[in-house]
């Protein structure tokens, strides 16, 4: 565990935001950080080019897909995942866990690993932790996930502990696995709303000794104001010298309550996902482009945004485009929504550092739920 790998460059001095600086083999990252998920090797519609031009620092990569189509150790051949895409900045990888046991047909459970069926073909597979490691090592990411239960949902607190003592034991058989040496490993803190069951996970986590530290199992059907309720009490009692990722949140909202509790990591499908179901996610919330008030209307989707859509193509535009199904249209949305999330995050930074957070964070949520498109 590197000292020099997360600063924290300010802490605000009315709350519990702070900024932070993440340096890696492939390039430094400003936190809070969101980081837009590549699920498969692609950021959904966007090319490498267009992620550097949005300015994004780093992205997501999904073990689970990866390891199945193409497999890691093709990858691993063609010089790892940031030669395959041809995307020089950095990347986490997650552990397979969520996916496992949330896509595949069958999984079962044991010491070892968990033992499931592809949703792709139906064909049977083991991710262990050692073997979460290996495809991790193979696509040479910069922050690796240590391998994780996510346990069925809604789960009893029995359950939960059960679970995040597996997690524990796996845990430390990712931290005993060799990474390459650029590589940077987190832990995952589980134990749901339990604050004994995650202070006791965690605890154990810090003395194993790992470079981050991750909260995974939230916005997982829980009530949104028990997540934020959760996090404004747990999230600042972690250790303040290691960065804070919040894994699968979330919407603008979420983001911005996670960075007031003293997160610094976000990723979500939400901005692409829901760009391909024609929904532009702006200040004023969401809009829905396939809205048929939008047939004649010769503005930008989102007035006053400066991305490459909103400053050349109009409502009616994109509308049509969308309606008679033109990968343009995902294309152009998605644009969009990356650089709302990604342009959100800097002024976050920028109100953290000139201690401006609660007067942004009362701004944006006001102009958020204004429901201006409804
Ligand atoms: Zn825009």
């Amino acid at each position: 565990m590197s000292s020099s790998f997360f600063q924290c460059t300010h802490q605000y001095s009315r709350g519990e935001a702070r900024c932070g600086r993440i340096t890696t083999a492939h390039g430094v990252i400003e936190t809070p950080v969101f980081m837009p998920v590549g699920t498969r090797a692609s950021v959904k519609t966007l090319t490498q080019d267009m992620l550097e031009e949005l300015n994004a620092t780093i992205i997501l990569g999904n073990t689970y897909h990866l390891y199945l189509r193409p497999g890691h150790e093709l990858i691993g051949r063609m010089g790892g995942l940031h030669q395959f895409m041809s995307w020089k900045r950095p990347i986490l990888t997650d552990s397979g866990g969520f996916q496992v046991f949330s896509l595949s047909k069958l999984n079962k459970l044991n010491e070892e690993g968990v033992r499931f069926q592809s949703h792709i073909d139906g064909s049977y597979h083991l991710i262990s932790p050692e073997i979460s490691m290996e495809i991790q090592k193979s696509l040479g990411s910069d922050i690796v996930m240590a391998f994780d239960e996510c346990p069925a949902l809604p789960a009893s607190k029995e359950e939960l502990d059960k679970s995040m003592r597996l997690t524990l034991r796996w845990a430390k058989r990712c931290r005993e696995y060799q990474l390459q040496p650029h590589q940077h490993l987190f832990g995952s803190v589980q134990g749901g709303l339990h604050r004994d069951l995650r202070t006791e996970c965690m605890e154990s986590l810090v003395e194993m000794g790992f470079s981050g530290m991750a909260l995974g199992g939230l916005s997982v059907g829980e009530k949104n104001e028990e997540m934020v309720e959760f996090l404004d009490g747990f999230v600042p009692t972690m250790p303040n010298q290691l960065p804070r990722y919040l894994m699968g949140v979330g919407t603008p909202l979420d983001i911005l309550n996670g960075v007031k509790s003293g997160l610094d990591m976000f990723d979500c499908v939400l901005p692409t996902r829901n760009a391909r179901n024609g929904q532009f996610l702006t200040r004023h919330g969401p809009l829905n482009i396939k809205n048929a008030a939008f047939s004649e209307d010769q503005g930008p989707p989102d007035s006053g945004c400066q991305c490459p859509t909103c400053t050349r193509y109009s409502r009616s535009y994109i509308r049509h485009l969308f309606t008679v199904g033109e990968y343009l249209a995902a294309q152009l949305i998605t644009i969009h929504n990356i650089y709302f999330y990604l342009n959100m995050m800097a002024q976050v930074r920028d109100s953290i550092f000139s201690d401006q957070f609660d007067e942004f964070y009362q701004n944006f949520y006001k102009d958020y739920t204004s429901n201006r498109w409804r």
